[in-house]
């Protein structure tokens, strides 16, 4: 269904928007127990410095944060900026593909990978991983989202699922060589085992043509990110760098496949037409 009056469609980004601030907080703290070894399903709430287990007030998005002028309540300690900046992320995020795409099978699609990106780019940022259980999350997603379409949707399940096959395989495998190659030649390693399967994921959802776009997309934001890190980092976390932080760059990527790729590839395609 369409967003078909703008009360309708001010209401639904308006209840995204809210879910995504709650979400964002949630999948912050999610990242956060996968890279500290903490169960993802058990244990409340705790500031990460004193362990003090925080209350409904420390947990309201956004607003928490800003009250409490960035500090713990309980021990002072600063609360990084990472946290409201990541909720708010996560709200644009989920109100972005609301208004593109309406109230759809595709929507709740596109908001659960996007959430999961959300996720794996936090990991990778803290901990250069992009763990395992994200991709195969995502992938599941994509499987969830392709059946459910063909039993309620006009598409047929069988040839959704070849052309994801399709993608995934057209895009990660080029990639994975290119990689080999530049590993190769640099003596080091240039993407990531984790980046590789990511790429794999984005070919599910997007197929090889879009991935091309989203593949420069991410290359661009890949250097912009490398060119501002230069002057953040100092010299001792530079060996444990990669050349480019290439997790979150792919996730922004994607993001921005989802709203304009369609658009993007049509365009191009009139070009040859
Ligand atoms: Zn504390």
């Amino acid at each position: 269904m369409l967003l078909e009056t703008p009360m309708l469609a001010a209401y639904a980004t308006v209840v995204a928007t809210l879910v995504g601030l709650v979400m964002g907080s949630f999948l912050n703290c999610l990242a956060w127990r996968m890279t500290h070894g903490e169960s993802v399903m058990h244990g409340r709430s705790h500031c990460t410095s004193c362990g003090h287990v925080l209350g409904p007030l420390d947990l309201v998005p956004v607003l928490s944060w800003v009250f409490s002028r960035g500090r713990c309540r309980y021990c002072g300690e600063r609360v990084s900026w990472r946290y409201p900046a990541t909720e708010v992320l996560c709200a644009v995020v989920y109100a972005s593909l609301v208004v593109r795409y309406g109230l759809t099978l595709q929507t709740i699609e596109l908001i659960a990978f996007a959430s999961v990106l959300l996720v794996l780019s936090l990991t990778d940022l803290d901990e250069y991983v992009i763990p395992n259980v994200t991709i195969v999350v995502a992938i599941v997603i994509r499987l969830a989202y392709i059946v459910a379409e063909g039993i309620l949707g006009s598409g047929d399940a069988l040839i959704m699922l070849r052309d994801a096959a399709i993608g995934g395989i057209a895009v990660a495998v080029p990639v994975l060589l290119l990689a080999l190659v530049m590993d190769h030649v640099l003596g080091r390693e240039s993407l990531g085992g984790g980046d590789v399967k990511l790429l794999f994921v984005a070919g599910l959802y997007f197929g090889w043509q879009q991935c091309l776009f989203l593949l420069m997309v991410a290359c661009v934001i890949g250097l912009v990110f490398a060119a501002i890190g230069r002057h953040g980092t100092n010299a001792g976390s530079e060996s444990n760098a990669r050349l480019i932080p290439f997790g979150p760059s792919i996730a922004a990527a994607c993001w921005i496949t989802m709203l304009f790729g369609d658009q993007v590839l049509r365009w191009y395609l009139t070009l040859f037409l």
